[in-house]
């Protein structure tokens, strides 16, 4: 990728032009990079409405995948703000995701130190967390720690079961 495109402006108006492209509709908000973001793709928030993408996905997994993160945050946004089902569990979420194309996930950086990982298998009673590189089924397993049952998880999108929208 080109890093001189590494700029919020050029990124603000990507998101305004698949907004109304995709959607039909303005985004009248802000978009940034924020260069903080680990394994997150990209960030909607409520309080203030605002995008926030992982500049690193851009860099290097490319502007098509970026555009995928970035339908999924307008998925958070548009909802959100017409007082619909926004959240990853809404019907209306899942629909207009599928409607738009929108990534339900982020892939996994290269170099991030997580290379391979895609899944994470997390004790439903002490809550540790088993990095997998491949898809297991949390039924056959039982957390080392505590003996608990596990719950298997793909590394998202977004953090917002942890954190802020
Ligand atoms: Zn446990
Ligand atoms: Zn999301």
């Amino acid at each position: 990728m080109n890093p001189k495109l590494l700029f919020d402006d050029e990124l603000q108006r990507r998101v305004e032009t698949i907004s109304r492209r995709d959607f039909g509709k303005p985004f009248r908000h802000r978009a940034c990079f924020n260069p903080r973001l680990r394994t997150t793709g990209g960030r909607y928030f409520l309080s203030d409405h605002r995008i926030e993408i992982n500049p690193r996905h851009w860099l290097e997994c490319g502007a098509e995948v970026v555009d995928g993160i970035i339908r999924h945050e307008l998925c958070h946004y548009h909802l959100h703000l017409e007082k619909r089902g926004y959240r990853h569990g809404d019907r209306e979420f899942k629909e207009l995701l599928a409607h738009v194309k929108g990534l339900r996930h982020a892939p996994v950086l290269p170099g991030s130190g997580k290379r391979s990982v895609r899944w994470l298998l997390v004790c439903q009673h002490c809550g540790h967390e088993y990095p997998r590189r491949k898809r297991m089924d949390p039924a056959r397993y039982r957390c080392g720690k505590c003996r608990g049952r596990l719950r298997l998880r793909e590394i998202a999108v977004c953090d917002h079961d942890d954190g802020p929208f």
